[in-house]
């Protein structure tokens, strides 16, 4: 009797998504759910940007269903906007001892709670210094660290040379108008989305997402 392969679709934990601090959106996690899954058959999904593991659980659950492989990269000292004083400041983030941000430790946990530990590869540093020496081609390239222009045009310009053709690269916080948040993830995207390398995939709310030419 010939075997039967069984694909099983399980969507990720949305009450551990939910009771993760960050700032994805629930339509936002489902629909990166969906685009990790396409992409993981191509290749290993990276993230920039991880925060606390809301994303990473969207993201990973898809990469274990494919077994496939995260790469999580986040210096885990919060970004611009993260800092004591900044509008996204979350004092129950902030280290006393070392008097800095440190999301690692929540990070940590909720890979723990999500059974993410055999998926995910945390990459504790700045994205650019992951970059530099970085060879695997990637099924997924999702952008949402640092909002200032700088630094998400040196996360593109780091990690879309590794997208595979018929990959994926999306990208968080995509604002067409000002009025609804910050410009600069918006001004990279139009980069990439008129680069002639990329042709558009998919959107929802905030999330873009940006499918590599063959
Ligand atoms: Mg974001």
């Amino acid at each position: 009797m010939a075997k039967i392969q069984q694909v099983i679709d399980m969507p990720p934990d949305f009450d551990l998504i939910r009771a993760t601090k960050g700032f994805l959106a629930d339509d936002e996690g489902r629909h990166l759910y969906q685009v990790a899954l396409e992409a993981a058959r191509l290749g290993p999904c990276l993230e920039i940007g991880s925060y606390c593991g809301k994303s990473t659980v969207c993201i990973g659950t898809a990469c274990r269903e494919a077994g496939q492989v995260l790469f999580a990269v986040d210096h885990h000292r919060g970004s611009e906007e993260q800092q004591p004083g900044e509008e996204y400041f979350d004092p129950a983030l902030f280290d006393p001892v070392v008097g800095r941000m440190d999301t690692f430790r929540f990070f940590r946990e909720t890979l723990s709670r999500a059974g993410l530990q055999e998926t995910v590869v945390p990459v504790v540093c700045r994205s650019e210094l992951a970059a530099r020496a970085w060879a695997t081609p990637l099924g997924l390239v999702f952008i949402d660290g640092g909002h200032a222009y700088d630094t998400v045009l040196t996360d593109y310009r780091s990690w879309s040379p590794h997208v595979v053709p018929g990959g994926l690269l999306a990208f968080h916080d995509i604002f067409p108008d000002p009025s609804q948040g910050g410009q600069a993830p918006y001004q990279v995207y139009r980069q990439a989305r008129d680069s002639g390398l990329y042709g558009e995939h998919s959107a929802i709310q905030s999330l873009a997402v940006l499918q590599r030419k063959p």
